[in-house]
């Protein structure tokens, strides 16, 4: 058995963090305000604040460190299902096997590509590729030739991947075929509700899970992605395994996650609001999301259209650095929705203009930006520049020419307007004058019809 995660270590640290006083909390969100993350029981201590004032101070923390390490930058990425056929039986999700109503389907890869190029036609370069587990149908190949594929056909630049765990040598396939971030999500950390929820099926094995990114690495791997479904246990537990986990292969690999994902349950067929075990509300959500940035200030995090428009945009300032804009969550969604074949509700059905306007408006930069894959700022080499700072100086200017290039492609006059404007902004925030200037010089030549240009 994996021991990872110490459970008994996790209750006994929750066990202790409650009731500190107040003094002894605001030591610690002090502390997170040097970037320099946090220990485990430092966390337990914070997921028990509820009084509002120190609430209001770990939010204003979040906050500062979201904005010294981002900036007003925002990545933006879609998700593209290519099945939605599985063997698992997963109790909260609509592709589960059981689910008879769902309708199945595997697309070719020509139905790939004209997914990905119904996505680039909104906008996108960065897709996240999702299916089903279904080893006949859904295994490495048909992940890498529709990685492939979508690499040669169209004018997508990153292709990261989720999906069920793999042996080494398939994630050396994937690796190959240019993944960007491997993403999985662990569910919940702990193993009996694990169990419960996860009965039948390949991913009924906690331990084939839990070291699916020990794989990824030894395979070469090494953007990965992390995340605990909100709402199956404690998110205090949740919180504090994940964090173990991460500190886990941060030790024996050097190298932490690039992001952690923050997926909260929705409804899915068969599967309502009322079956969540551990329903975790909007002001839970906040103080996770807060923490989690204050603990690894260097991982991006992740935030899907599960949930709401509004509370999306609210928590941007709390330190979410990349959200997915335009999602369909059934295989061909993009091209034309089909009835009864999504894994979930989505809550945010904002089109991908939509969300850059609002995005502007709420003074933020957008970016489409896939410079550090290309050119090879990724793992530990990524993690160097985002520790000393350095980062800032290649993501800013790249974030305003990759907007610079949507907004010249793709923008409606309203976008366009909007978008100028944050554009003029964001320049003022590249600090360095000869870096500015060199995007400026930049900026005119993709107006020329230059493409594909970063630092
Ligand atoms: N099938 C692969 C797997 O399970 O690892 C790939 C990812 S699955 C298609 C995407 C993720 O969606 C799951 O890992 C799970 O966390 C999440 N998910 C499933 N059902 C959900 C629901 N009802 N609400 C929100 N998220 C859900
Ligand atoms: Fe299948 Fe993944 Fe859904 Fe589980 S979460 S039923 S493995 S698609």
């Amino acid at each position: 058995m994996v021991d990872f995660i110490k459970e008994d270590i996790i209750f006994s640290l929750l066990e202790r963090a409650n009731n500190t006083d107040k003094g002894e909390i605001r030591n610690i969100i002090d502390k997170a305000r040097d970037c320099k993350g946090l220990e485990l029981s430092e966390v337990a201590k914070l997921l028990f604040v509820e009084d509002k004032e120190l609430l209001e101070e770990l939010y204003a923390a979040a906050k500062f460190v979201k904005n010294k390490v981002y900036g007003k930058r925002v990545v933006l990425f879609a998700p593209l299902y290519t099945s939605n056929e599985c063997t698992n039986n997963c109790l909260y999700c609509g592709f589960r096997r059981d689910n008879k109503e769902l309708h199945r389907r595997t697309l070719g890869l020509s139905e790939i590509v004209e997914e990905a190029k119904a996505m680039e036609a909104q906008g996108h370069k960065r897709i996240l590729l999702i299916c089903g587990e279904d080893p006949r149908k859904t295994n490495a190949k048909h992940m890498t030739d529709a990685m492939e594929a979508i690499y040669k056909n169209t004018g997508i630049k990153r292709i990261n991947v989720e999906a069920a765990p793999m042996k080494i040598e398939e994630y050396k396939e994937l690796k190959n075929a240019g993944i960007g971030t491997y993403v999985i999500f662990q569910e919940t950390y702990n193993r009996e509700v694990y169990k419960k929820m996860h009965p039948t099926g390949l991913k009924a094995d906690y331990d084939w899970r839990i070291t699916a990114i020990d794989r990824a690495f030894e395979a070469g791997i090494d953007d990965v992605g992390v995340g605990a479904l909100l709402g199956l246990y404690d998110y205090r537990f949740e919180v504090l395994g994940l964090l173990m986990h991460v500190k886990s292969f941060e030790e024996r690999y050097g190298v932490g996650p690039h992001t952690i994902s923050v997926p909260r349950l929705r409804p899915a067929l068969g599967w309502g609001l009322d079956k969540i075990p551990h329903f975790v509300d909007d002001d839970d959500f906040r103080k996770i999301v807060a923490i989690y940035r204050l603990a690894v200030p260097y991982t991006g995090m992740i935030l899907s259209t599960r949930e709401r428009a509004e509370f999306r945009d609210e928590l941007l300032s709390l330190g979410i650095s990349q959200i997915s804009a335009g999602s369909k969550t059934s295989p061909g969604g993009y091209k034309e929705e089909e009835e009864k074949a999504d894994q979930f509700e989505v809550s945010d059905h904002r089109s991908l203009p939509q969300m850059l306007e609002t995005i502007c408006e709420n003074g933020y930069i957008p970016s489409f930006c896939t410079a550090c894959y290309r050119r090879c700022r990724t793992g530990e080499a990524f993690m160097e520049y985002a520790k000393g700072g350095e980062i800032h100086e290649f993501c800013q200017p790249n974030a305003i020419l990759t907007f610079k290039e949507n907004l010249v492609d793709y923008g409606t006059e309203s976008l366009r307007l909007k978008g100028e404007a944050m554009i003029k902004k964001a320049l003022l925030d590249i600090h360095d004058d000869k870096m500015r200037s060199l995007t400026e010089e930049k900026l005119k030549d993709i107006e020329k019809g230059e493409r594909d240009i970063y630092f």
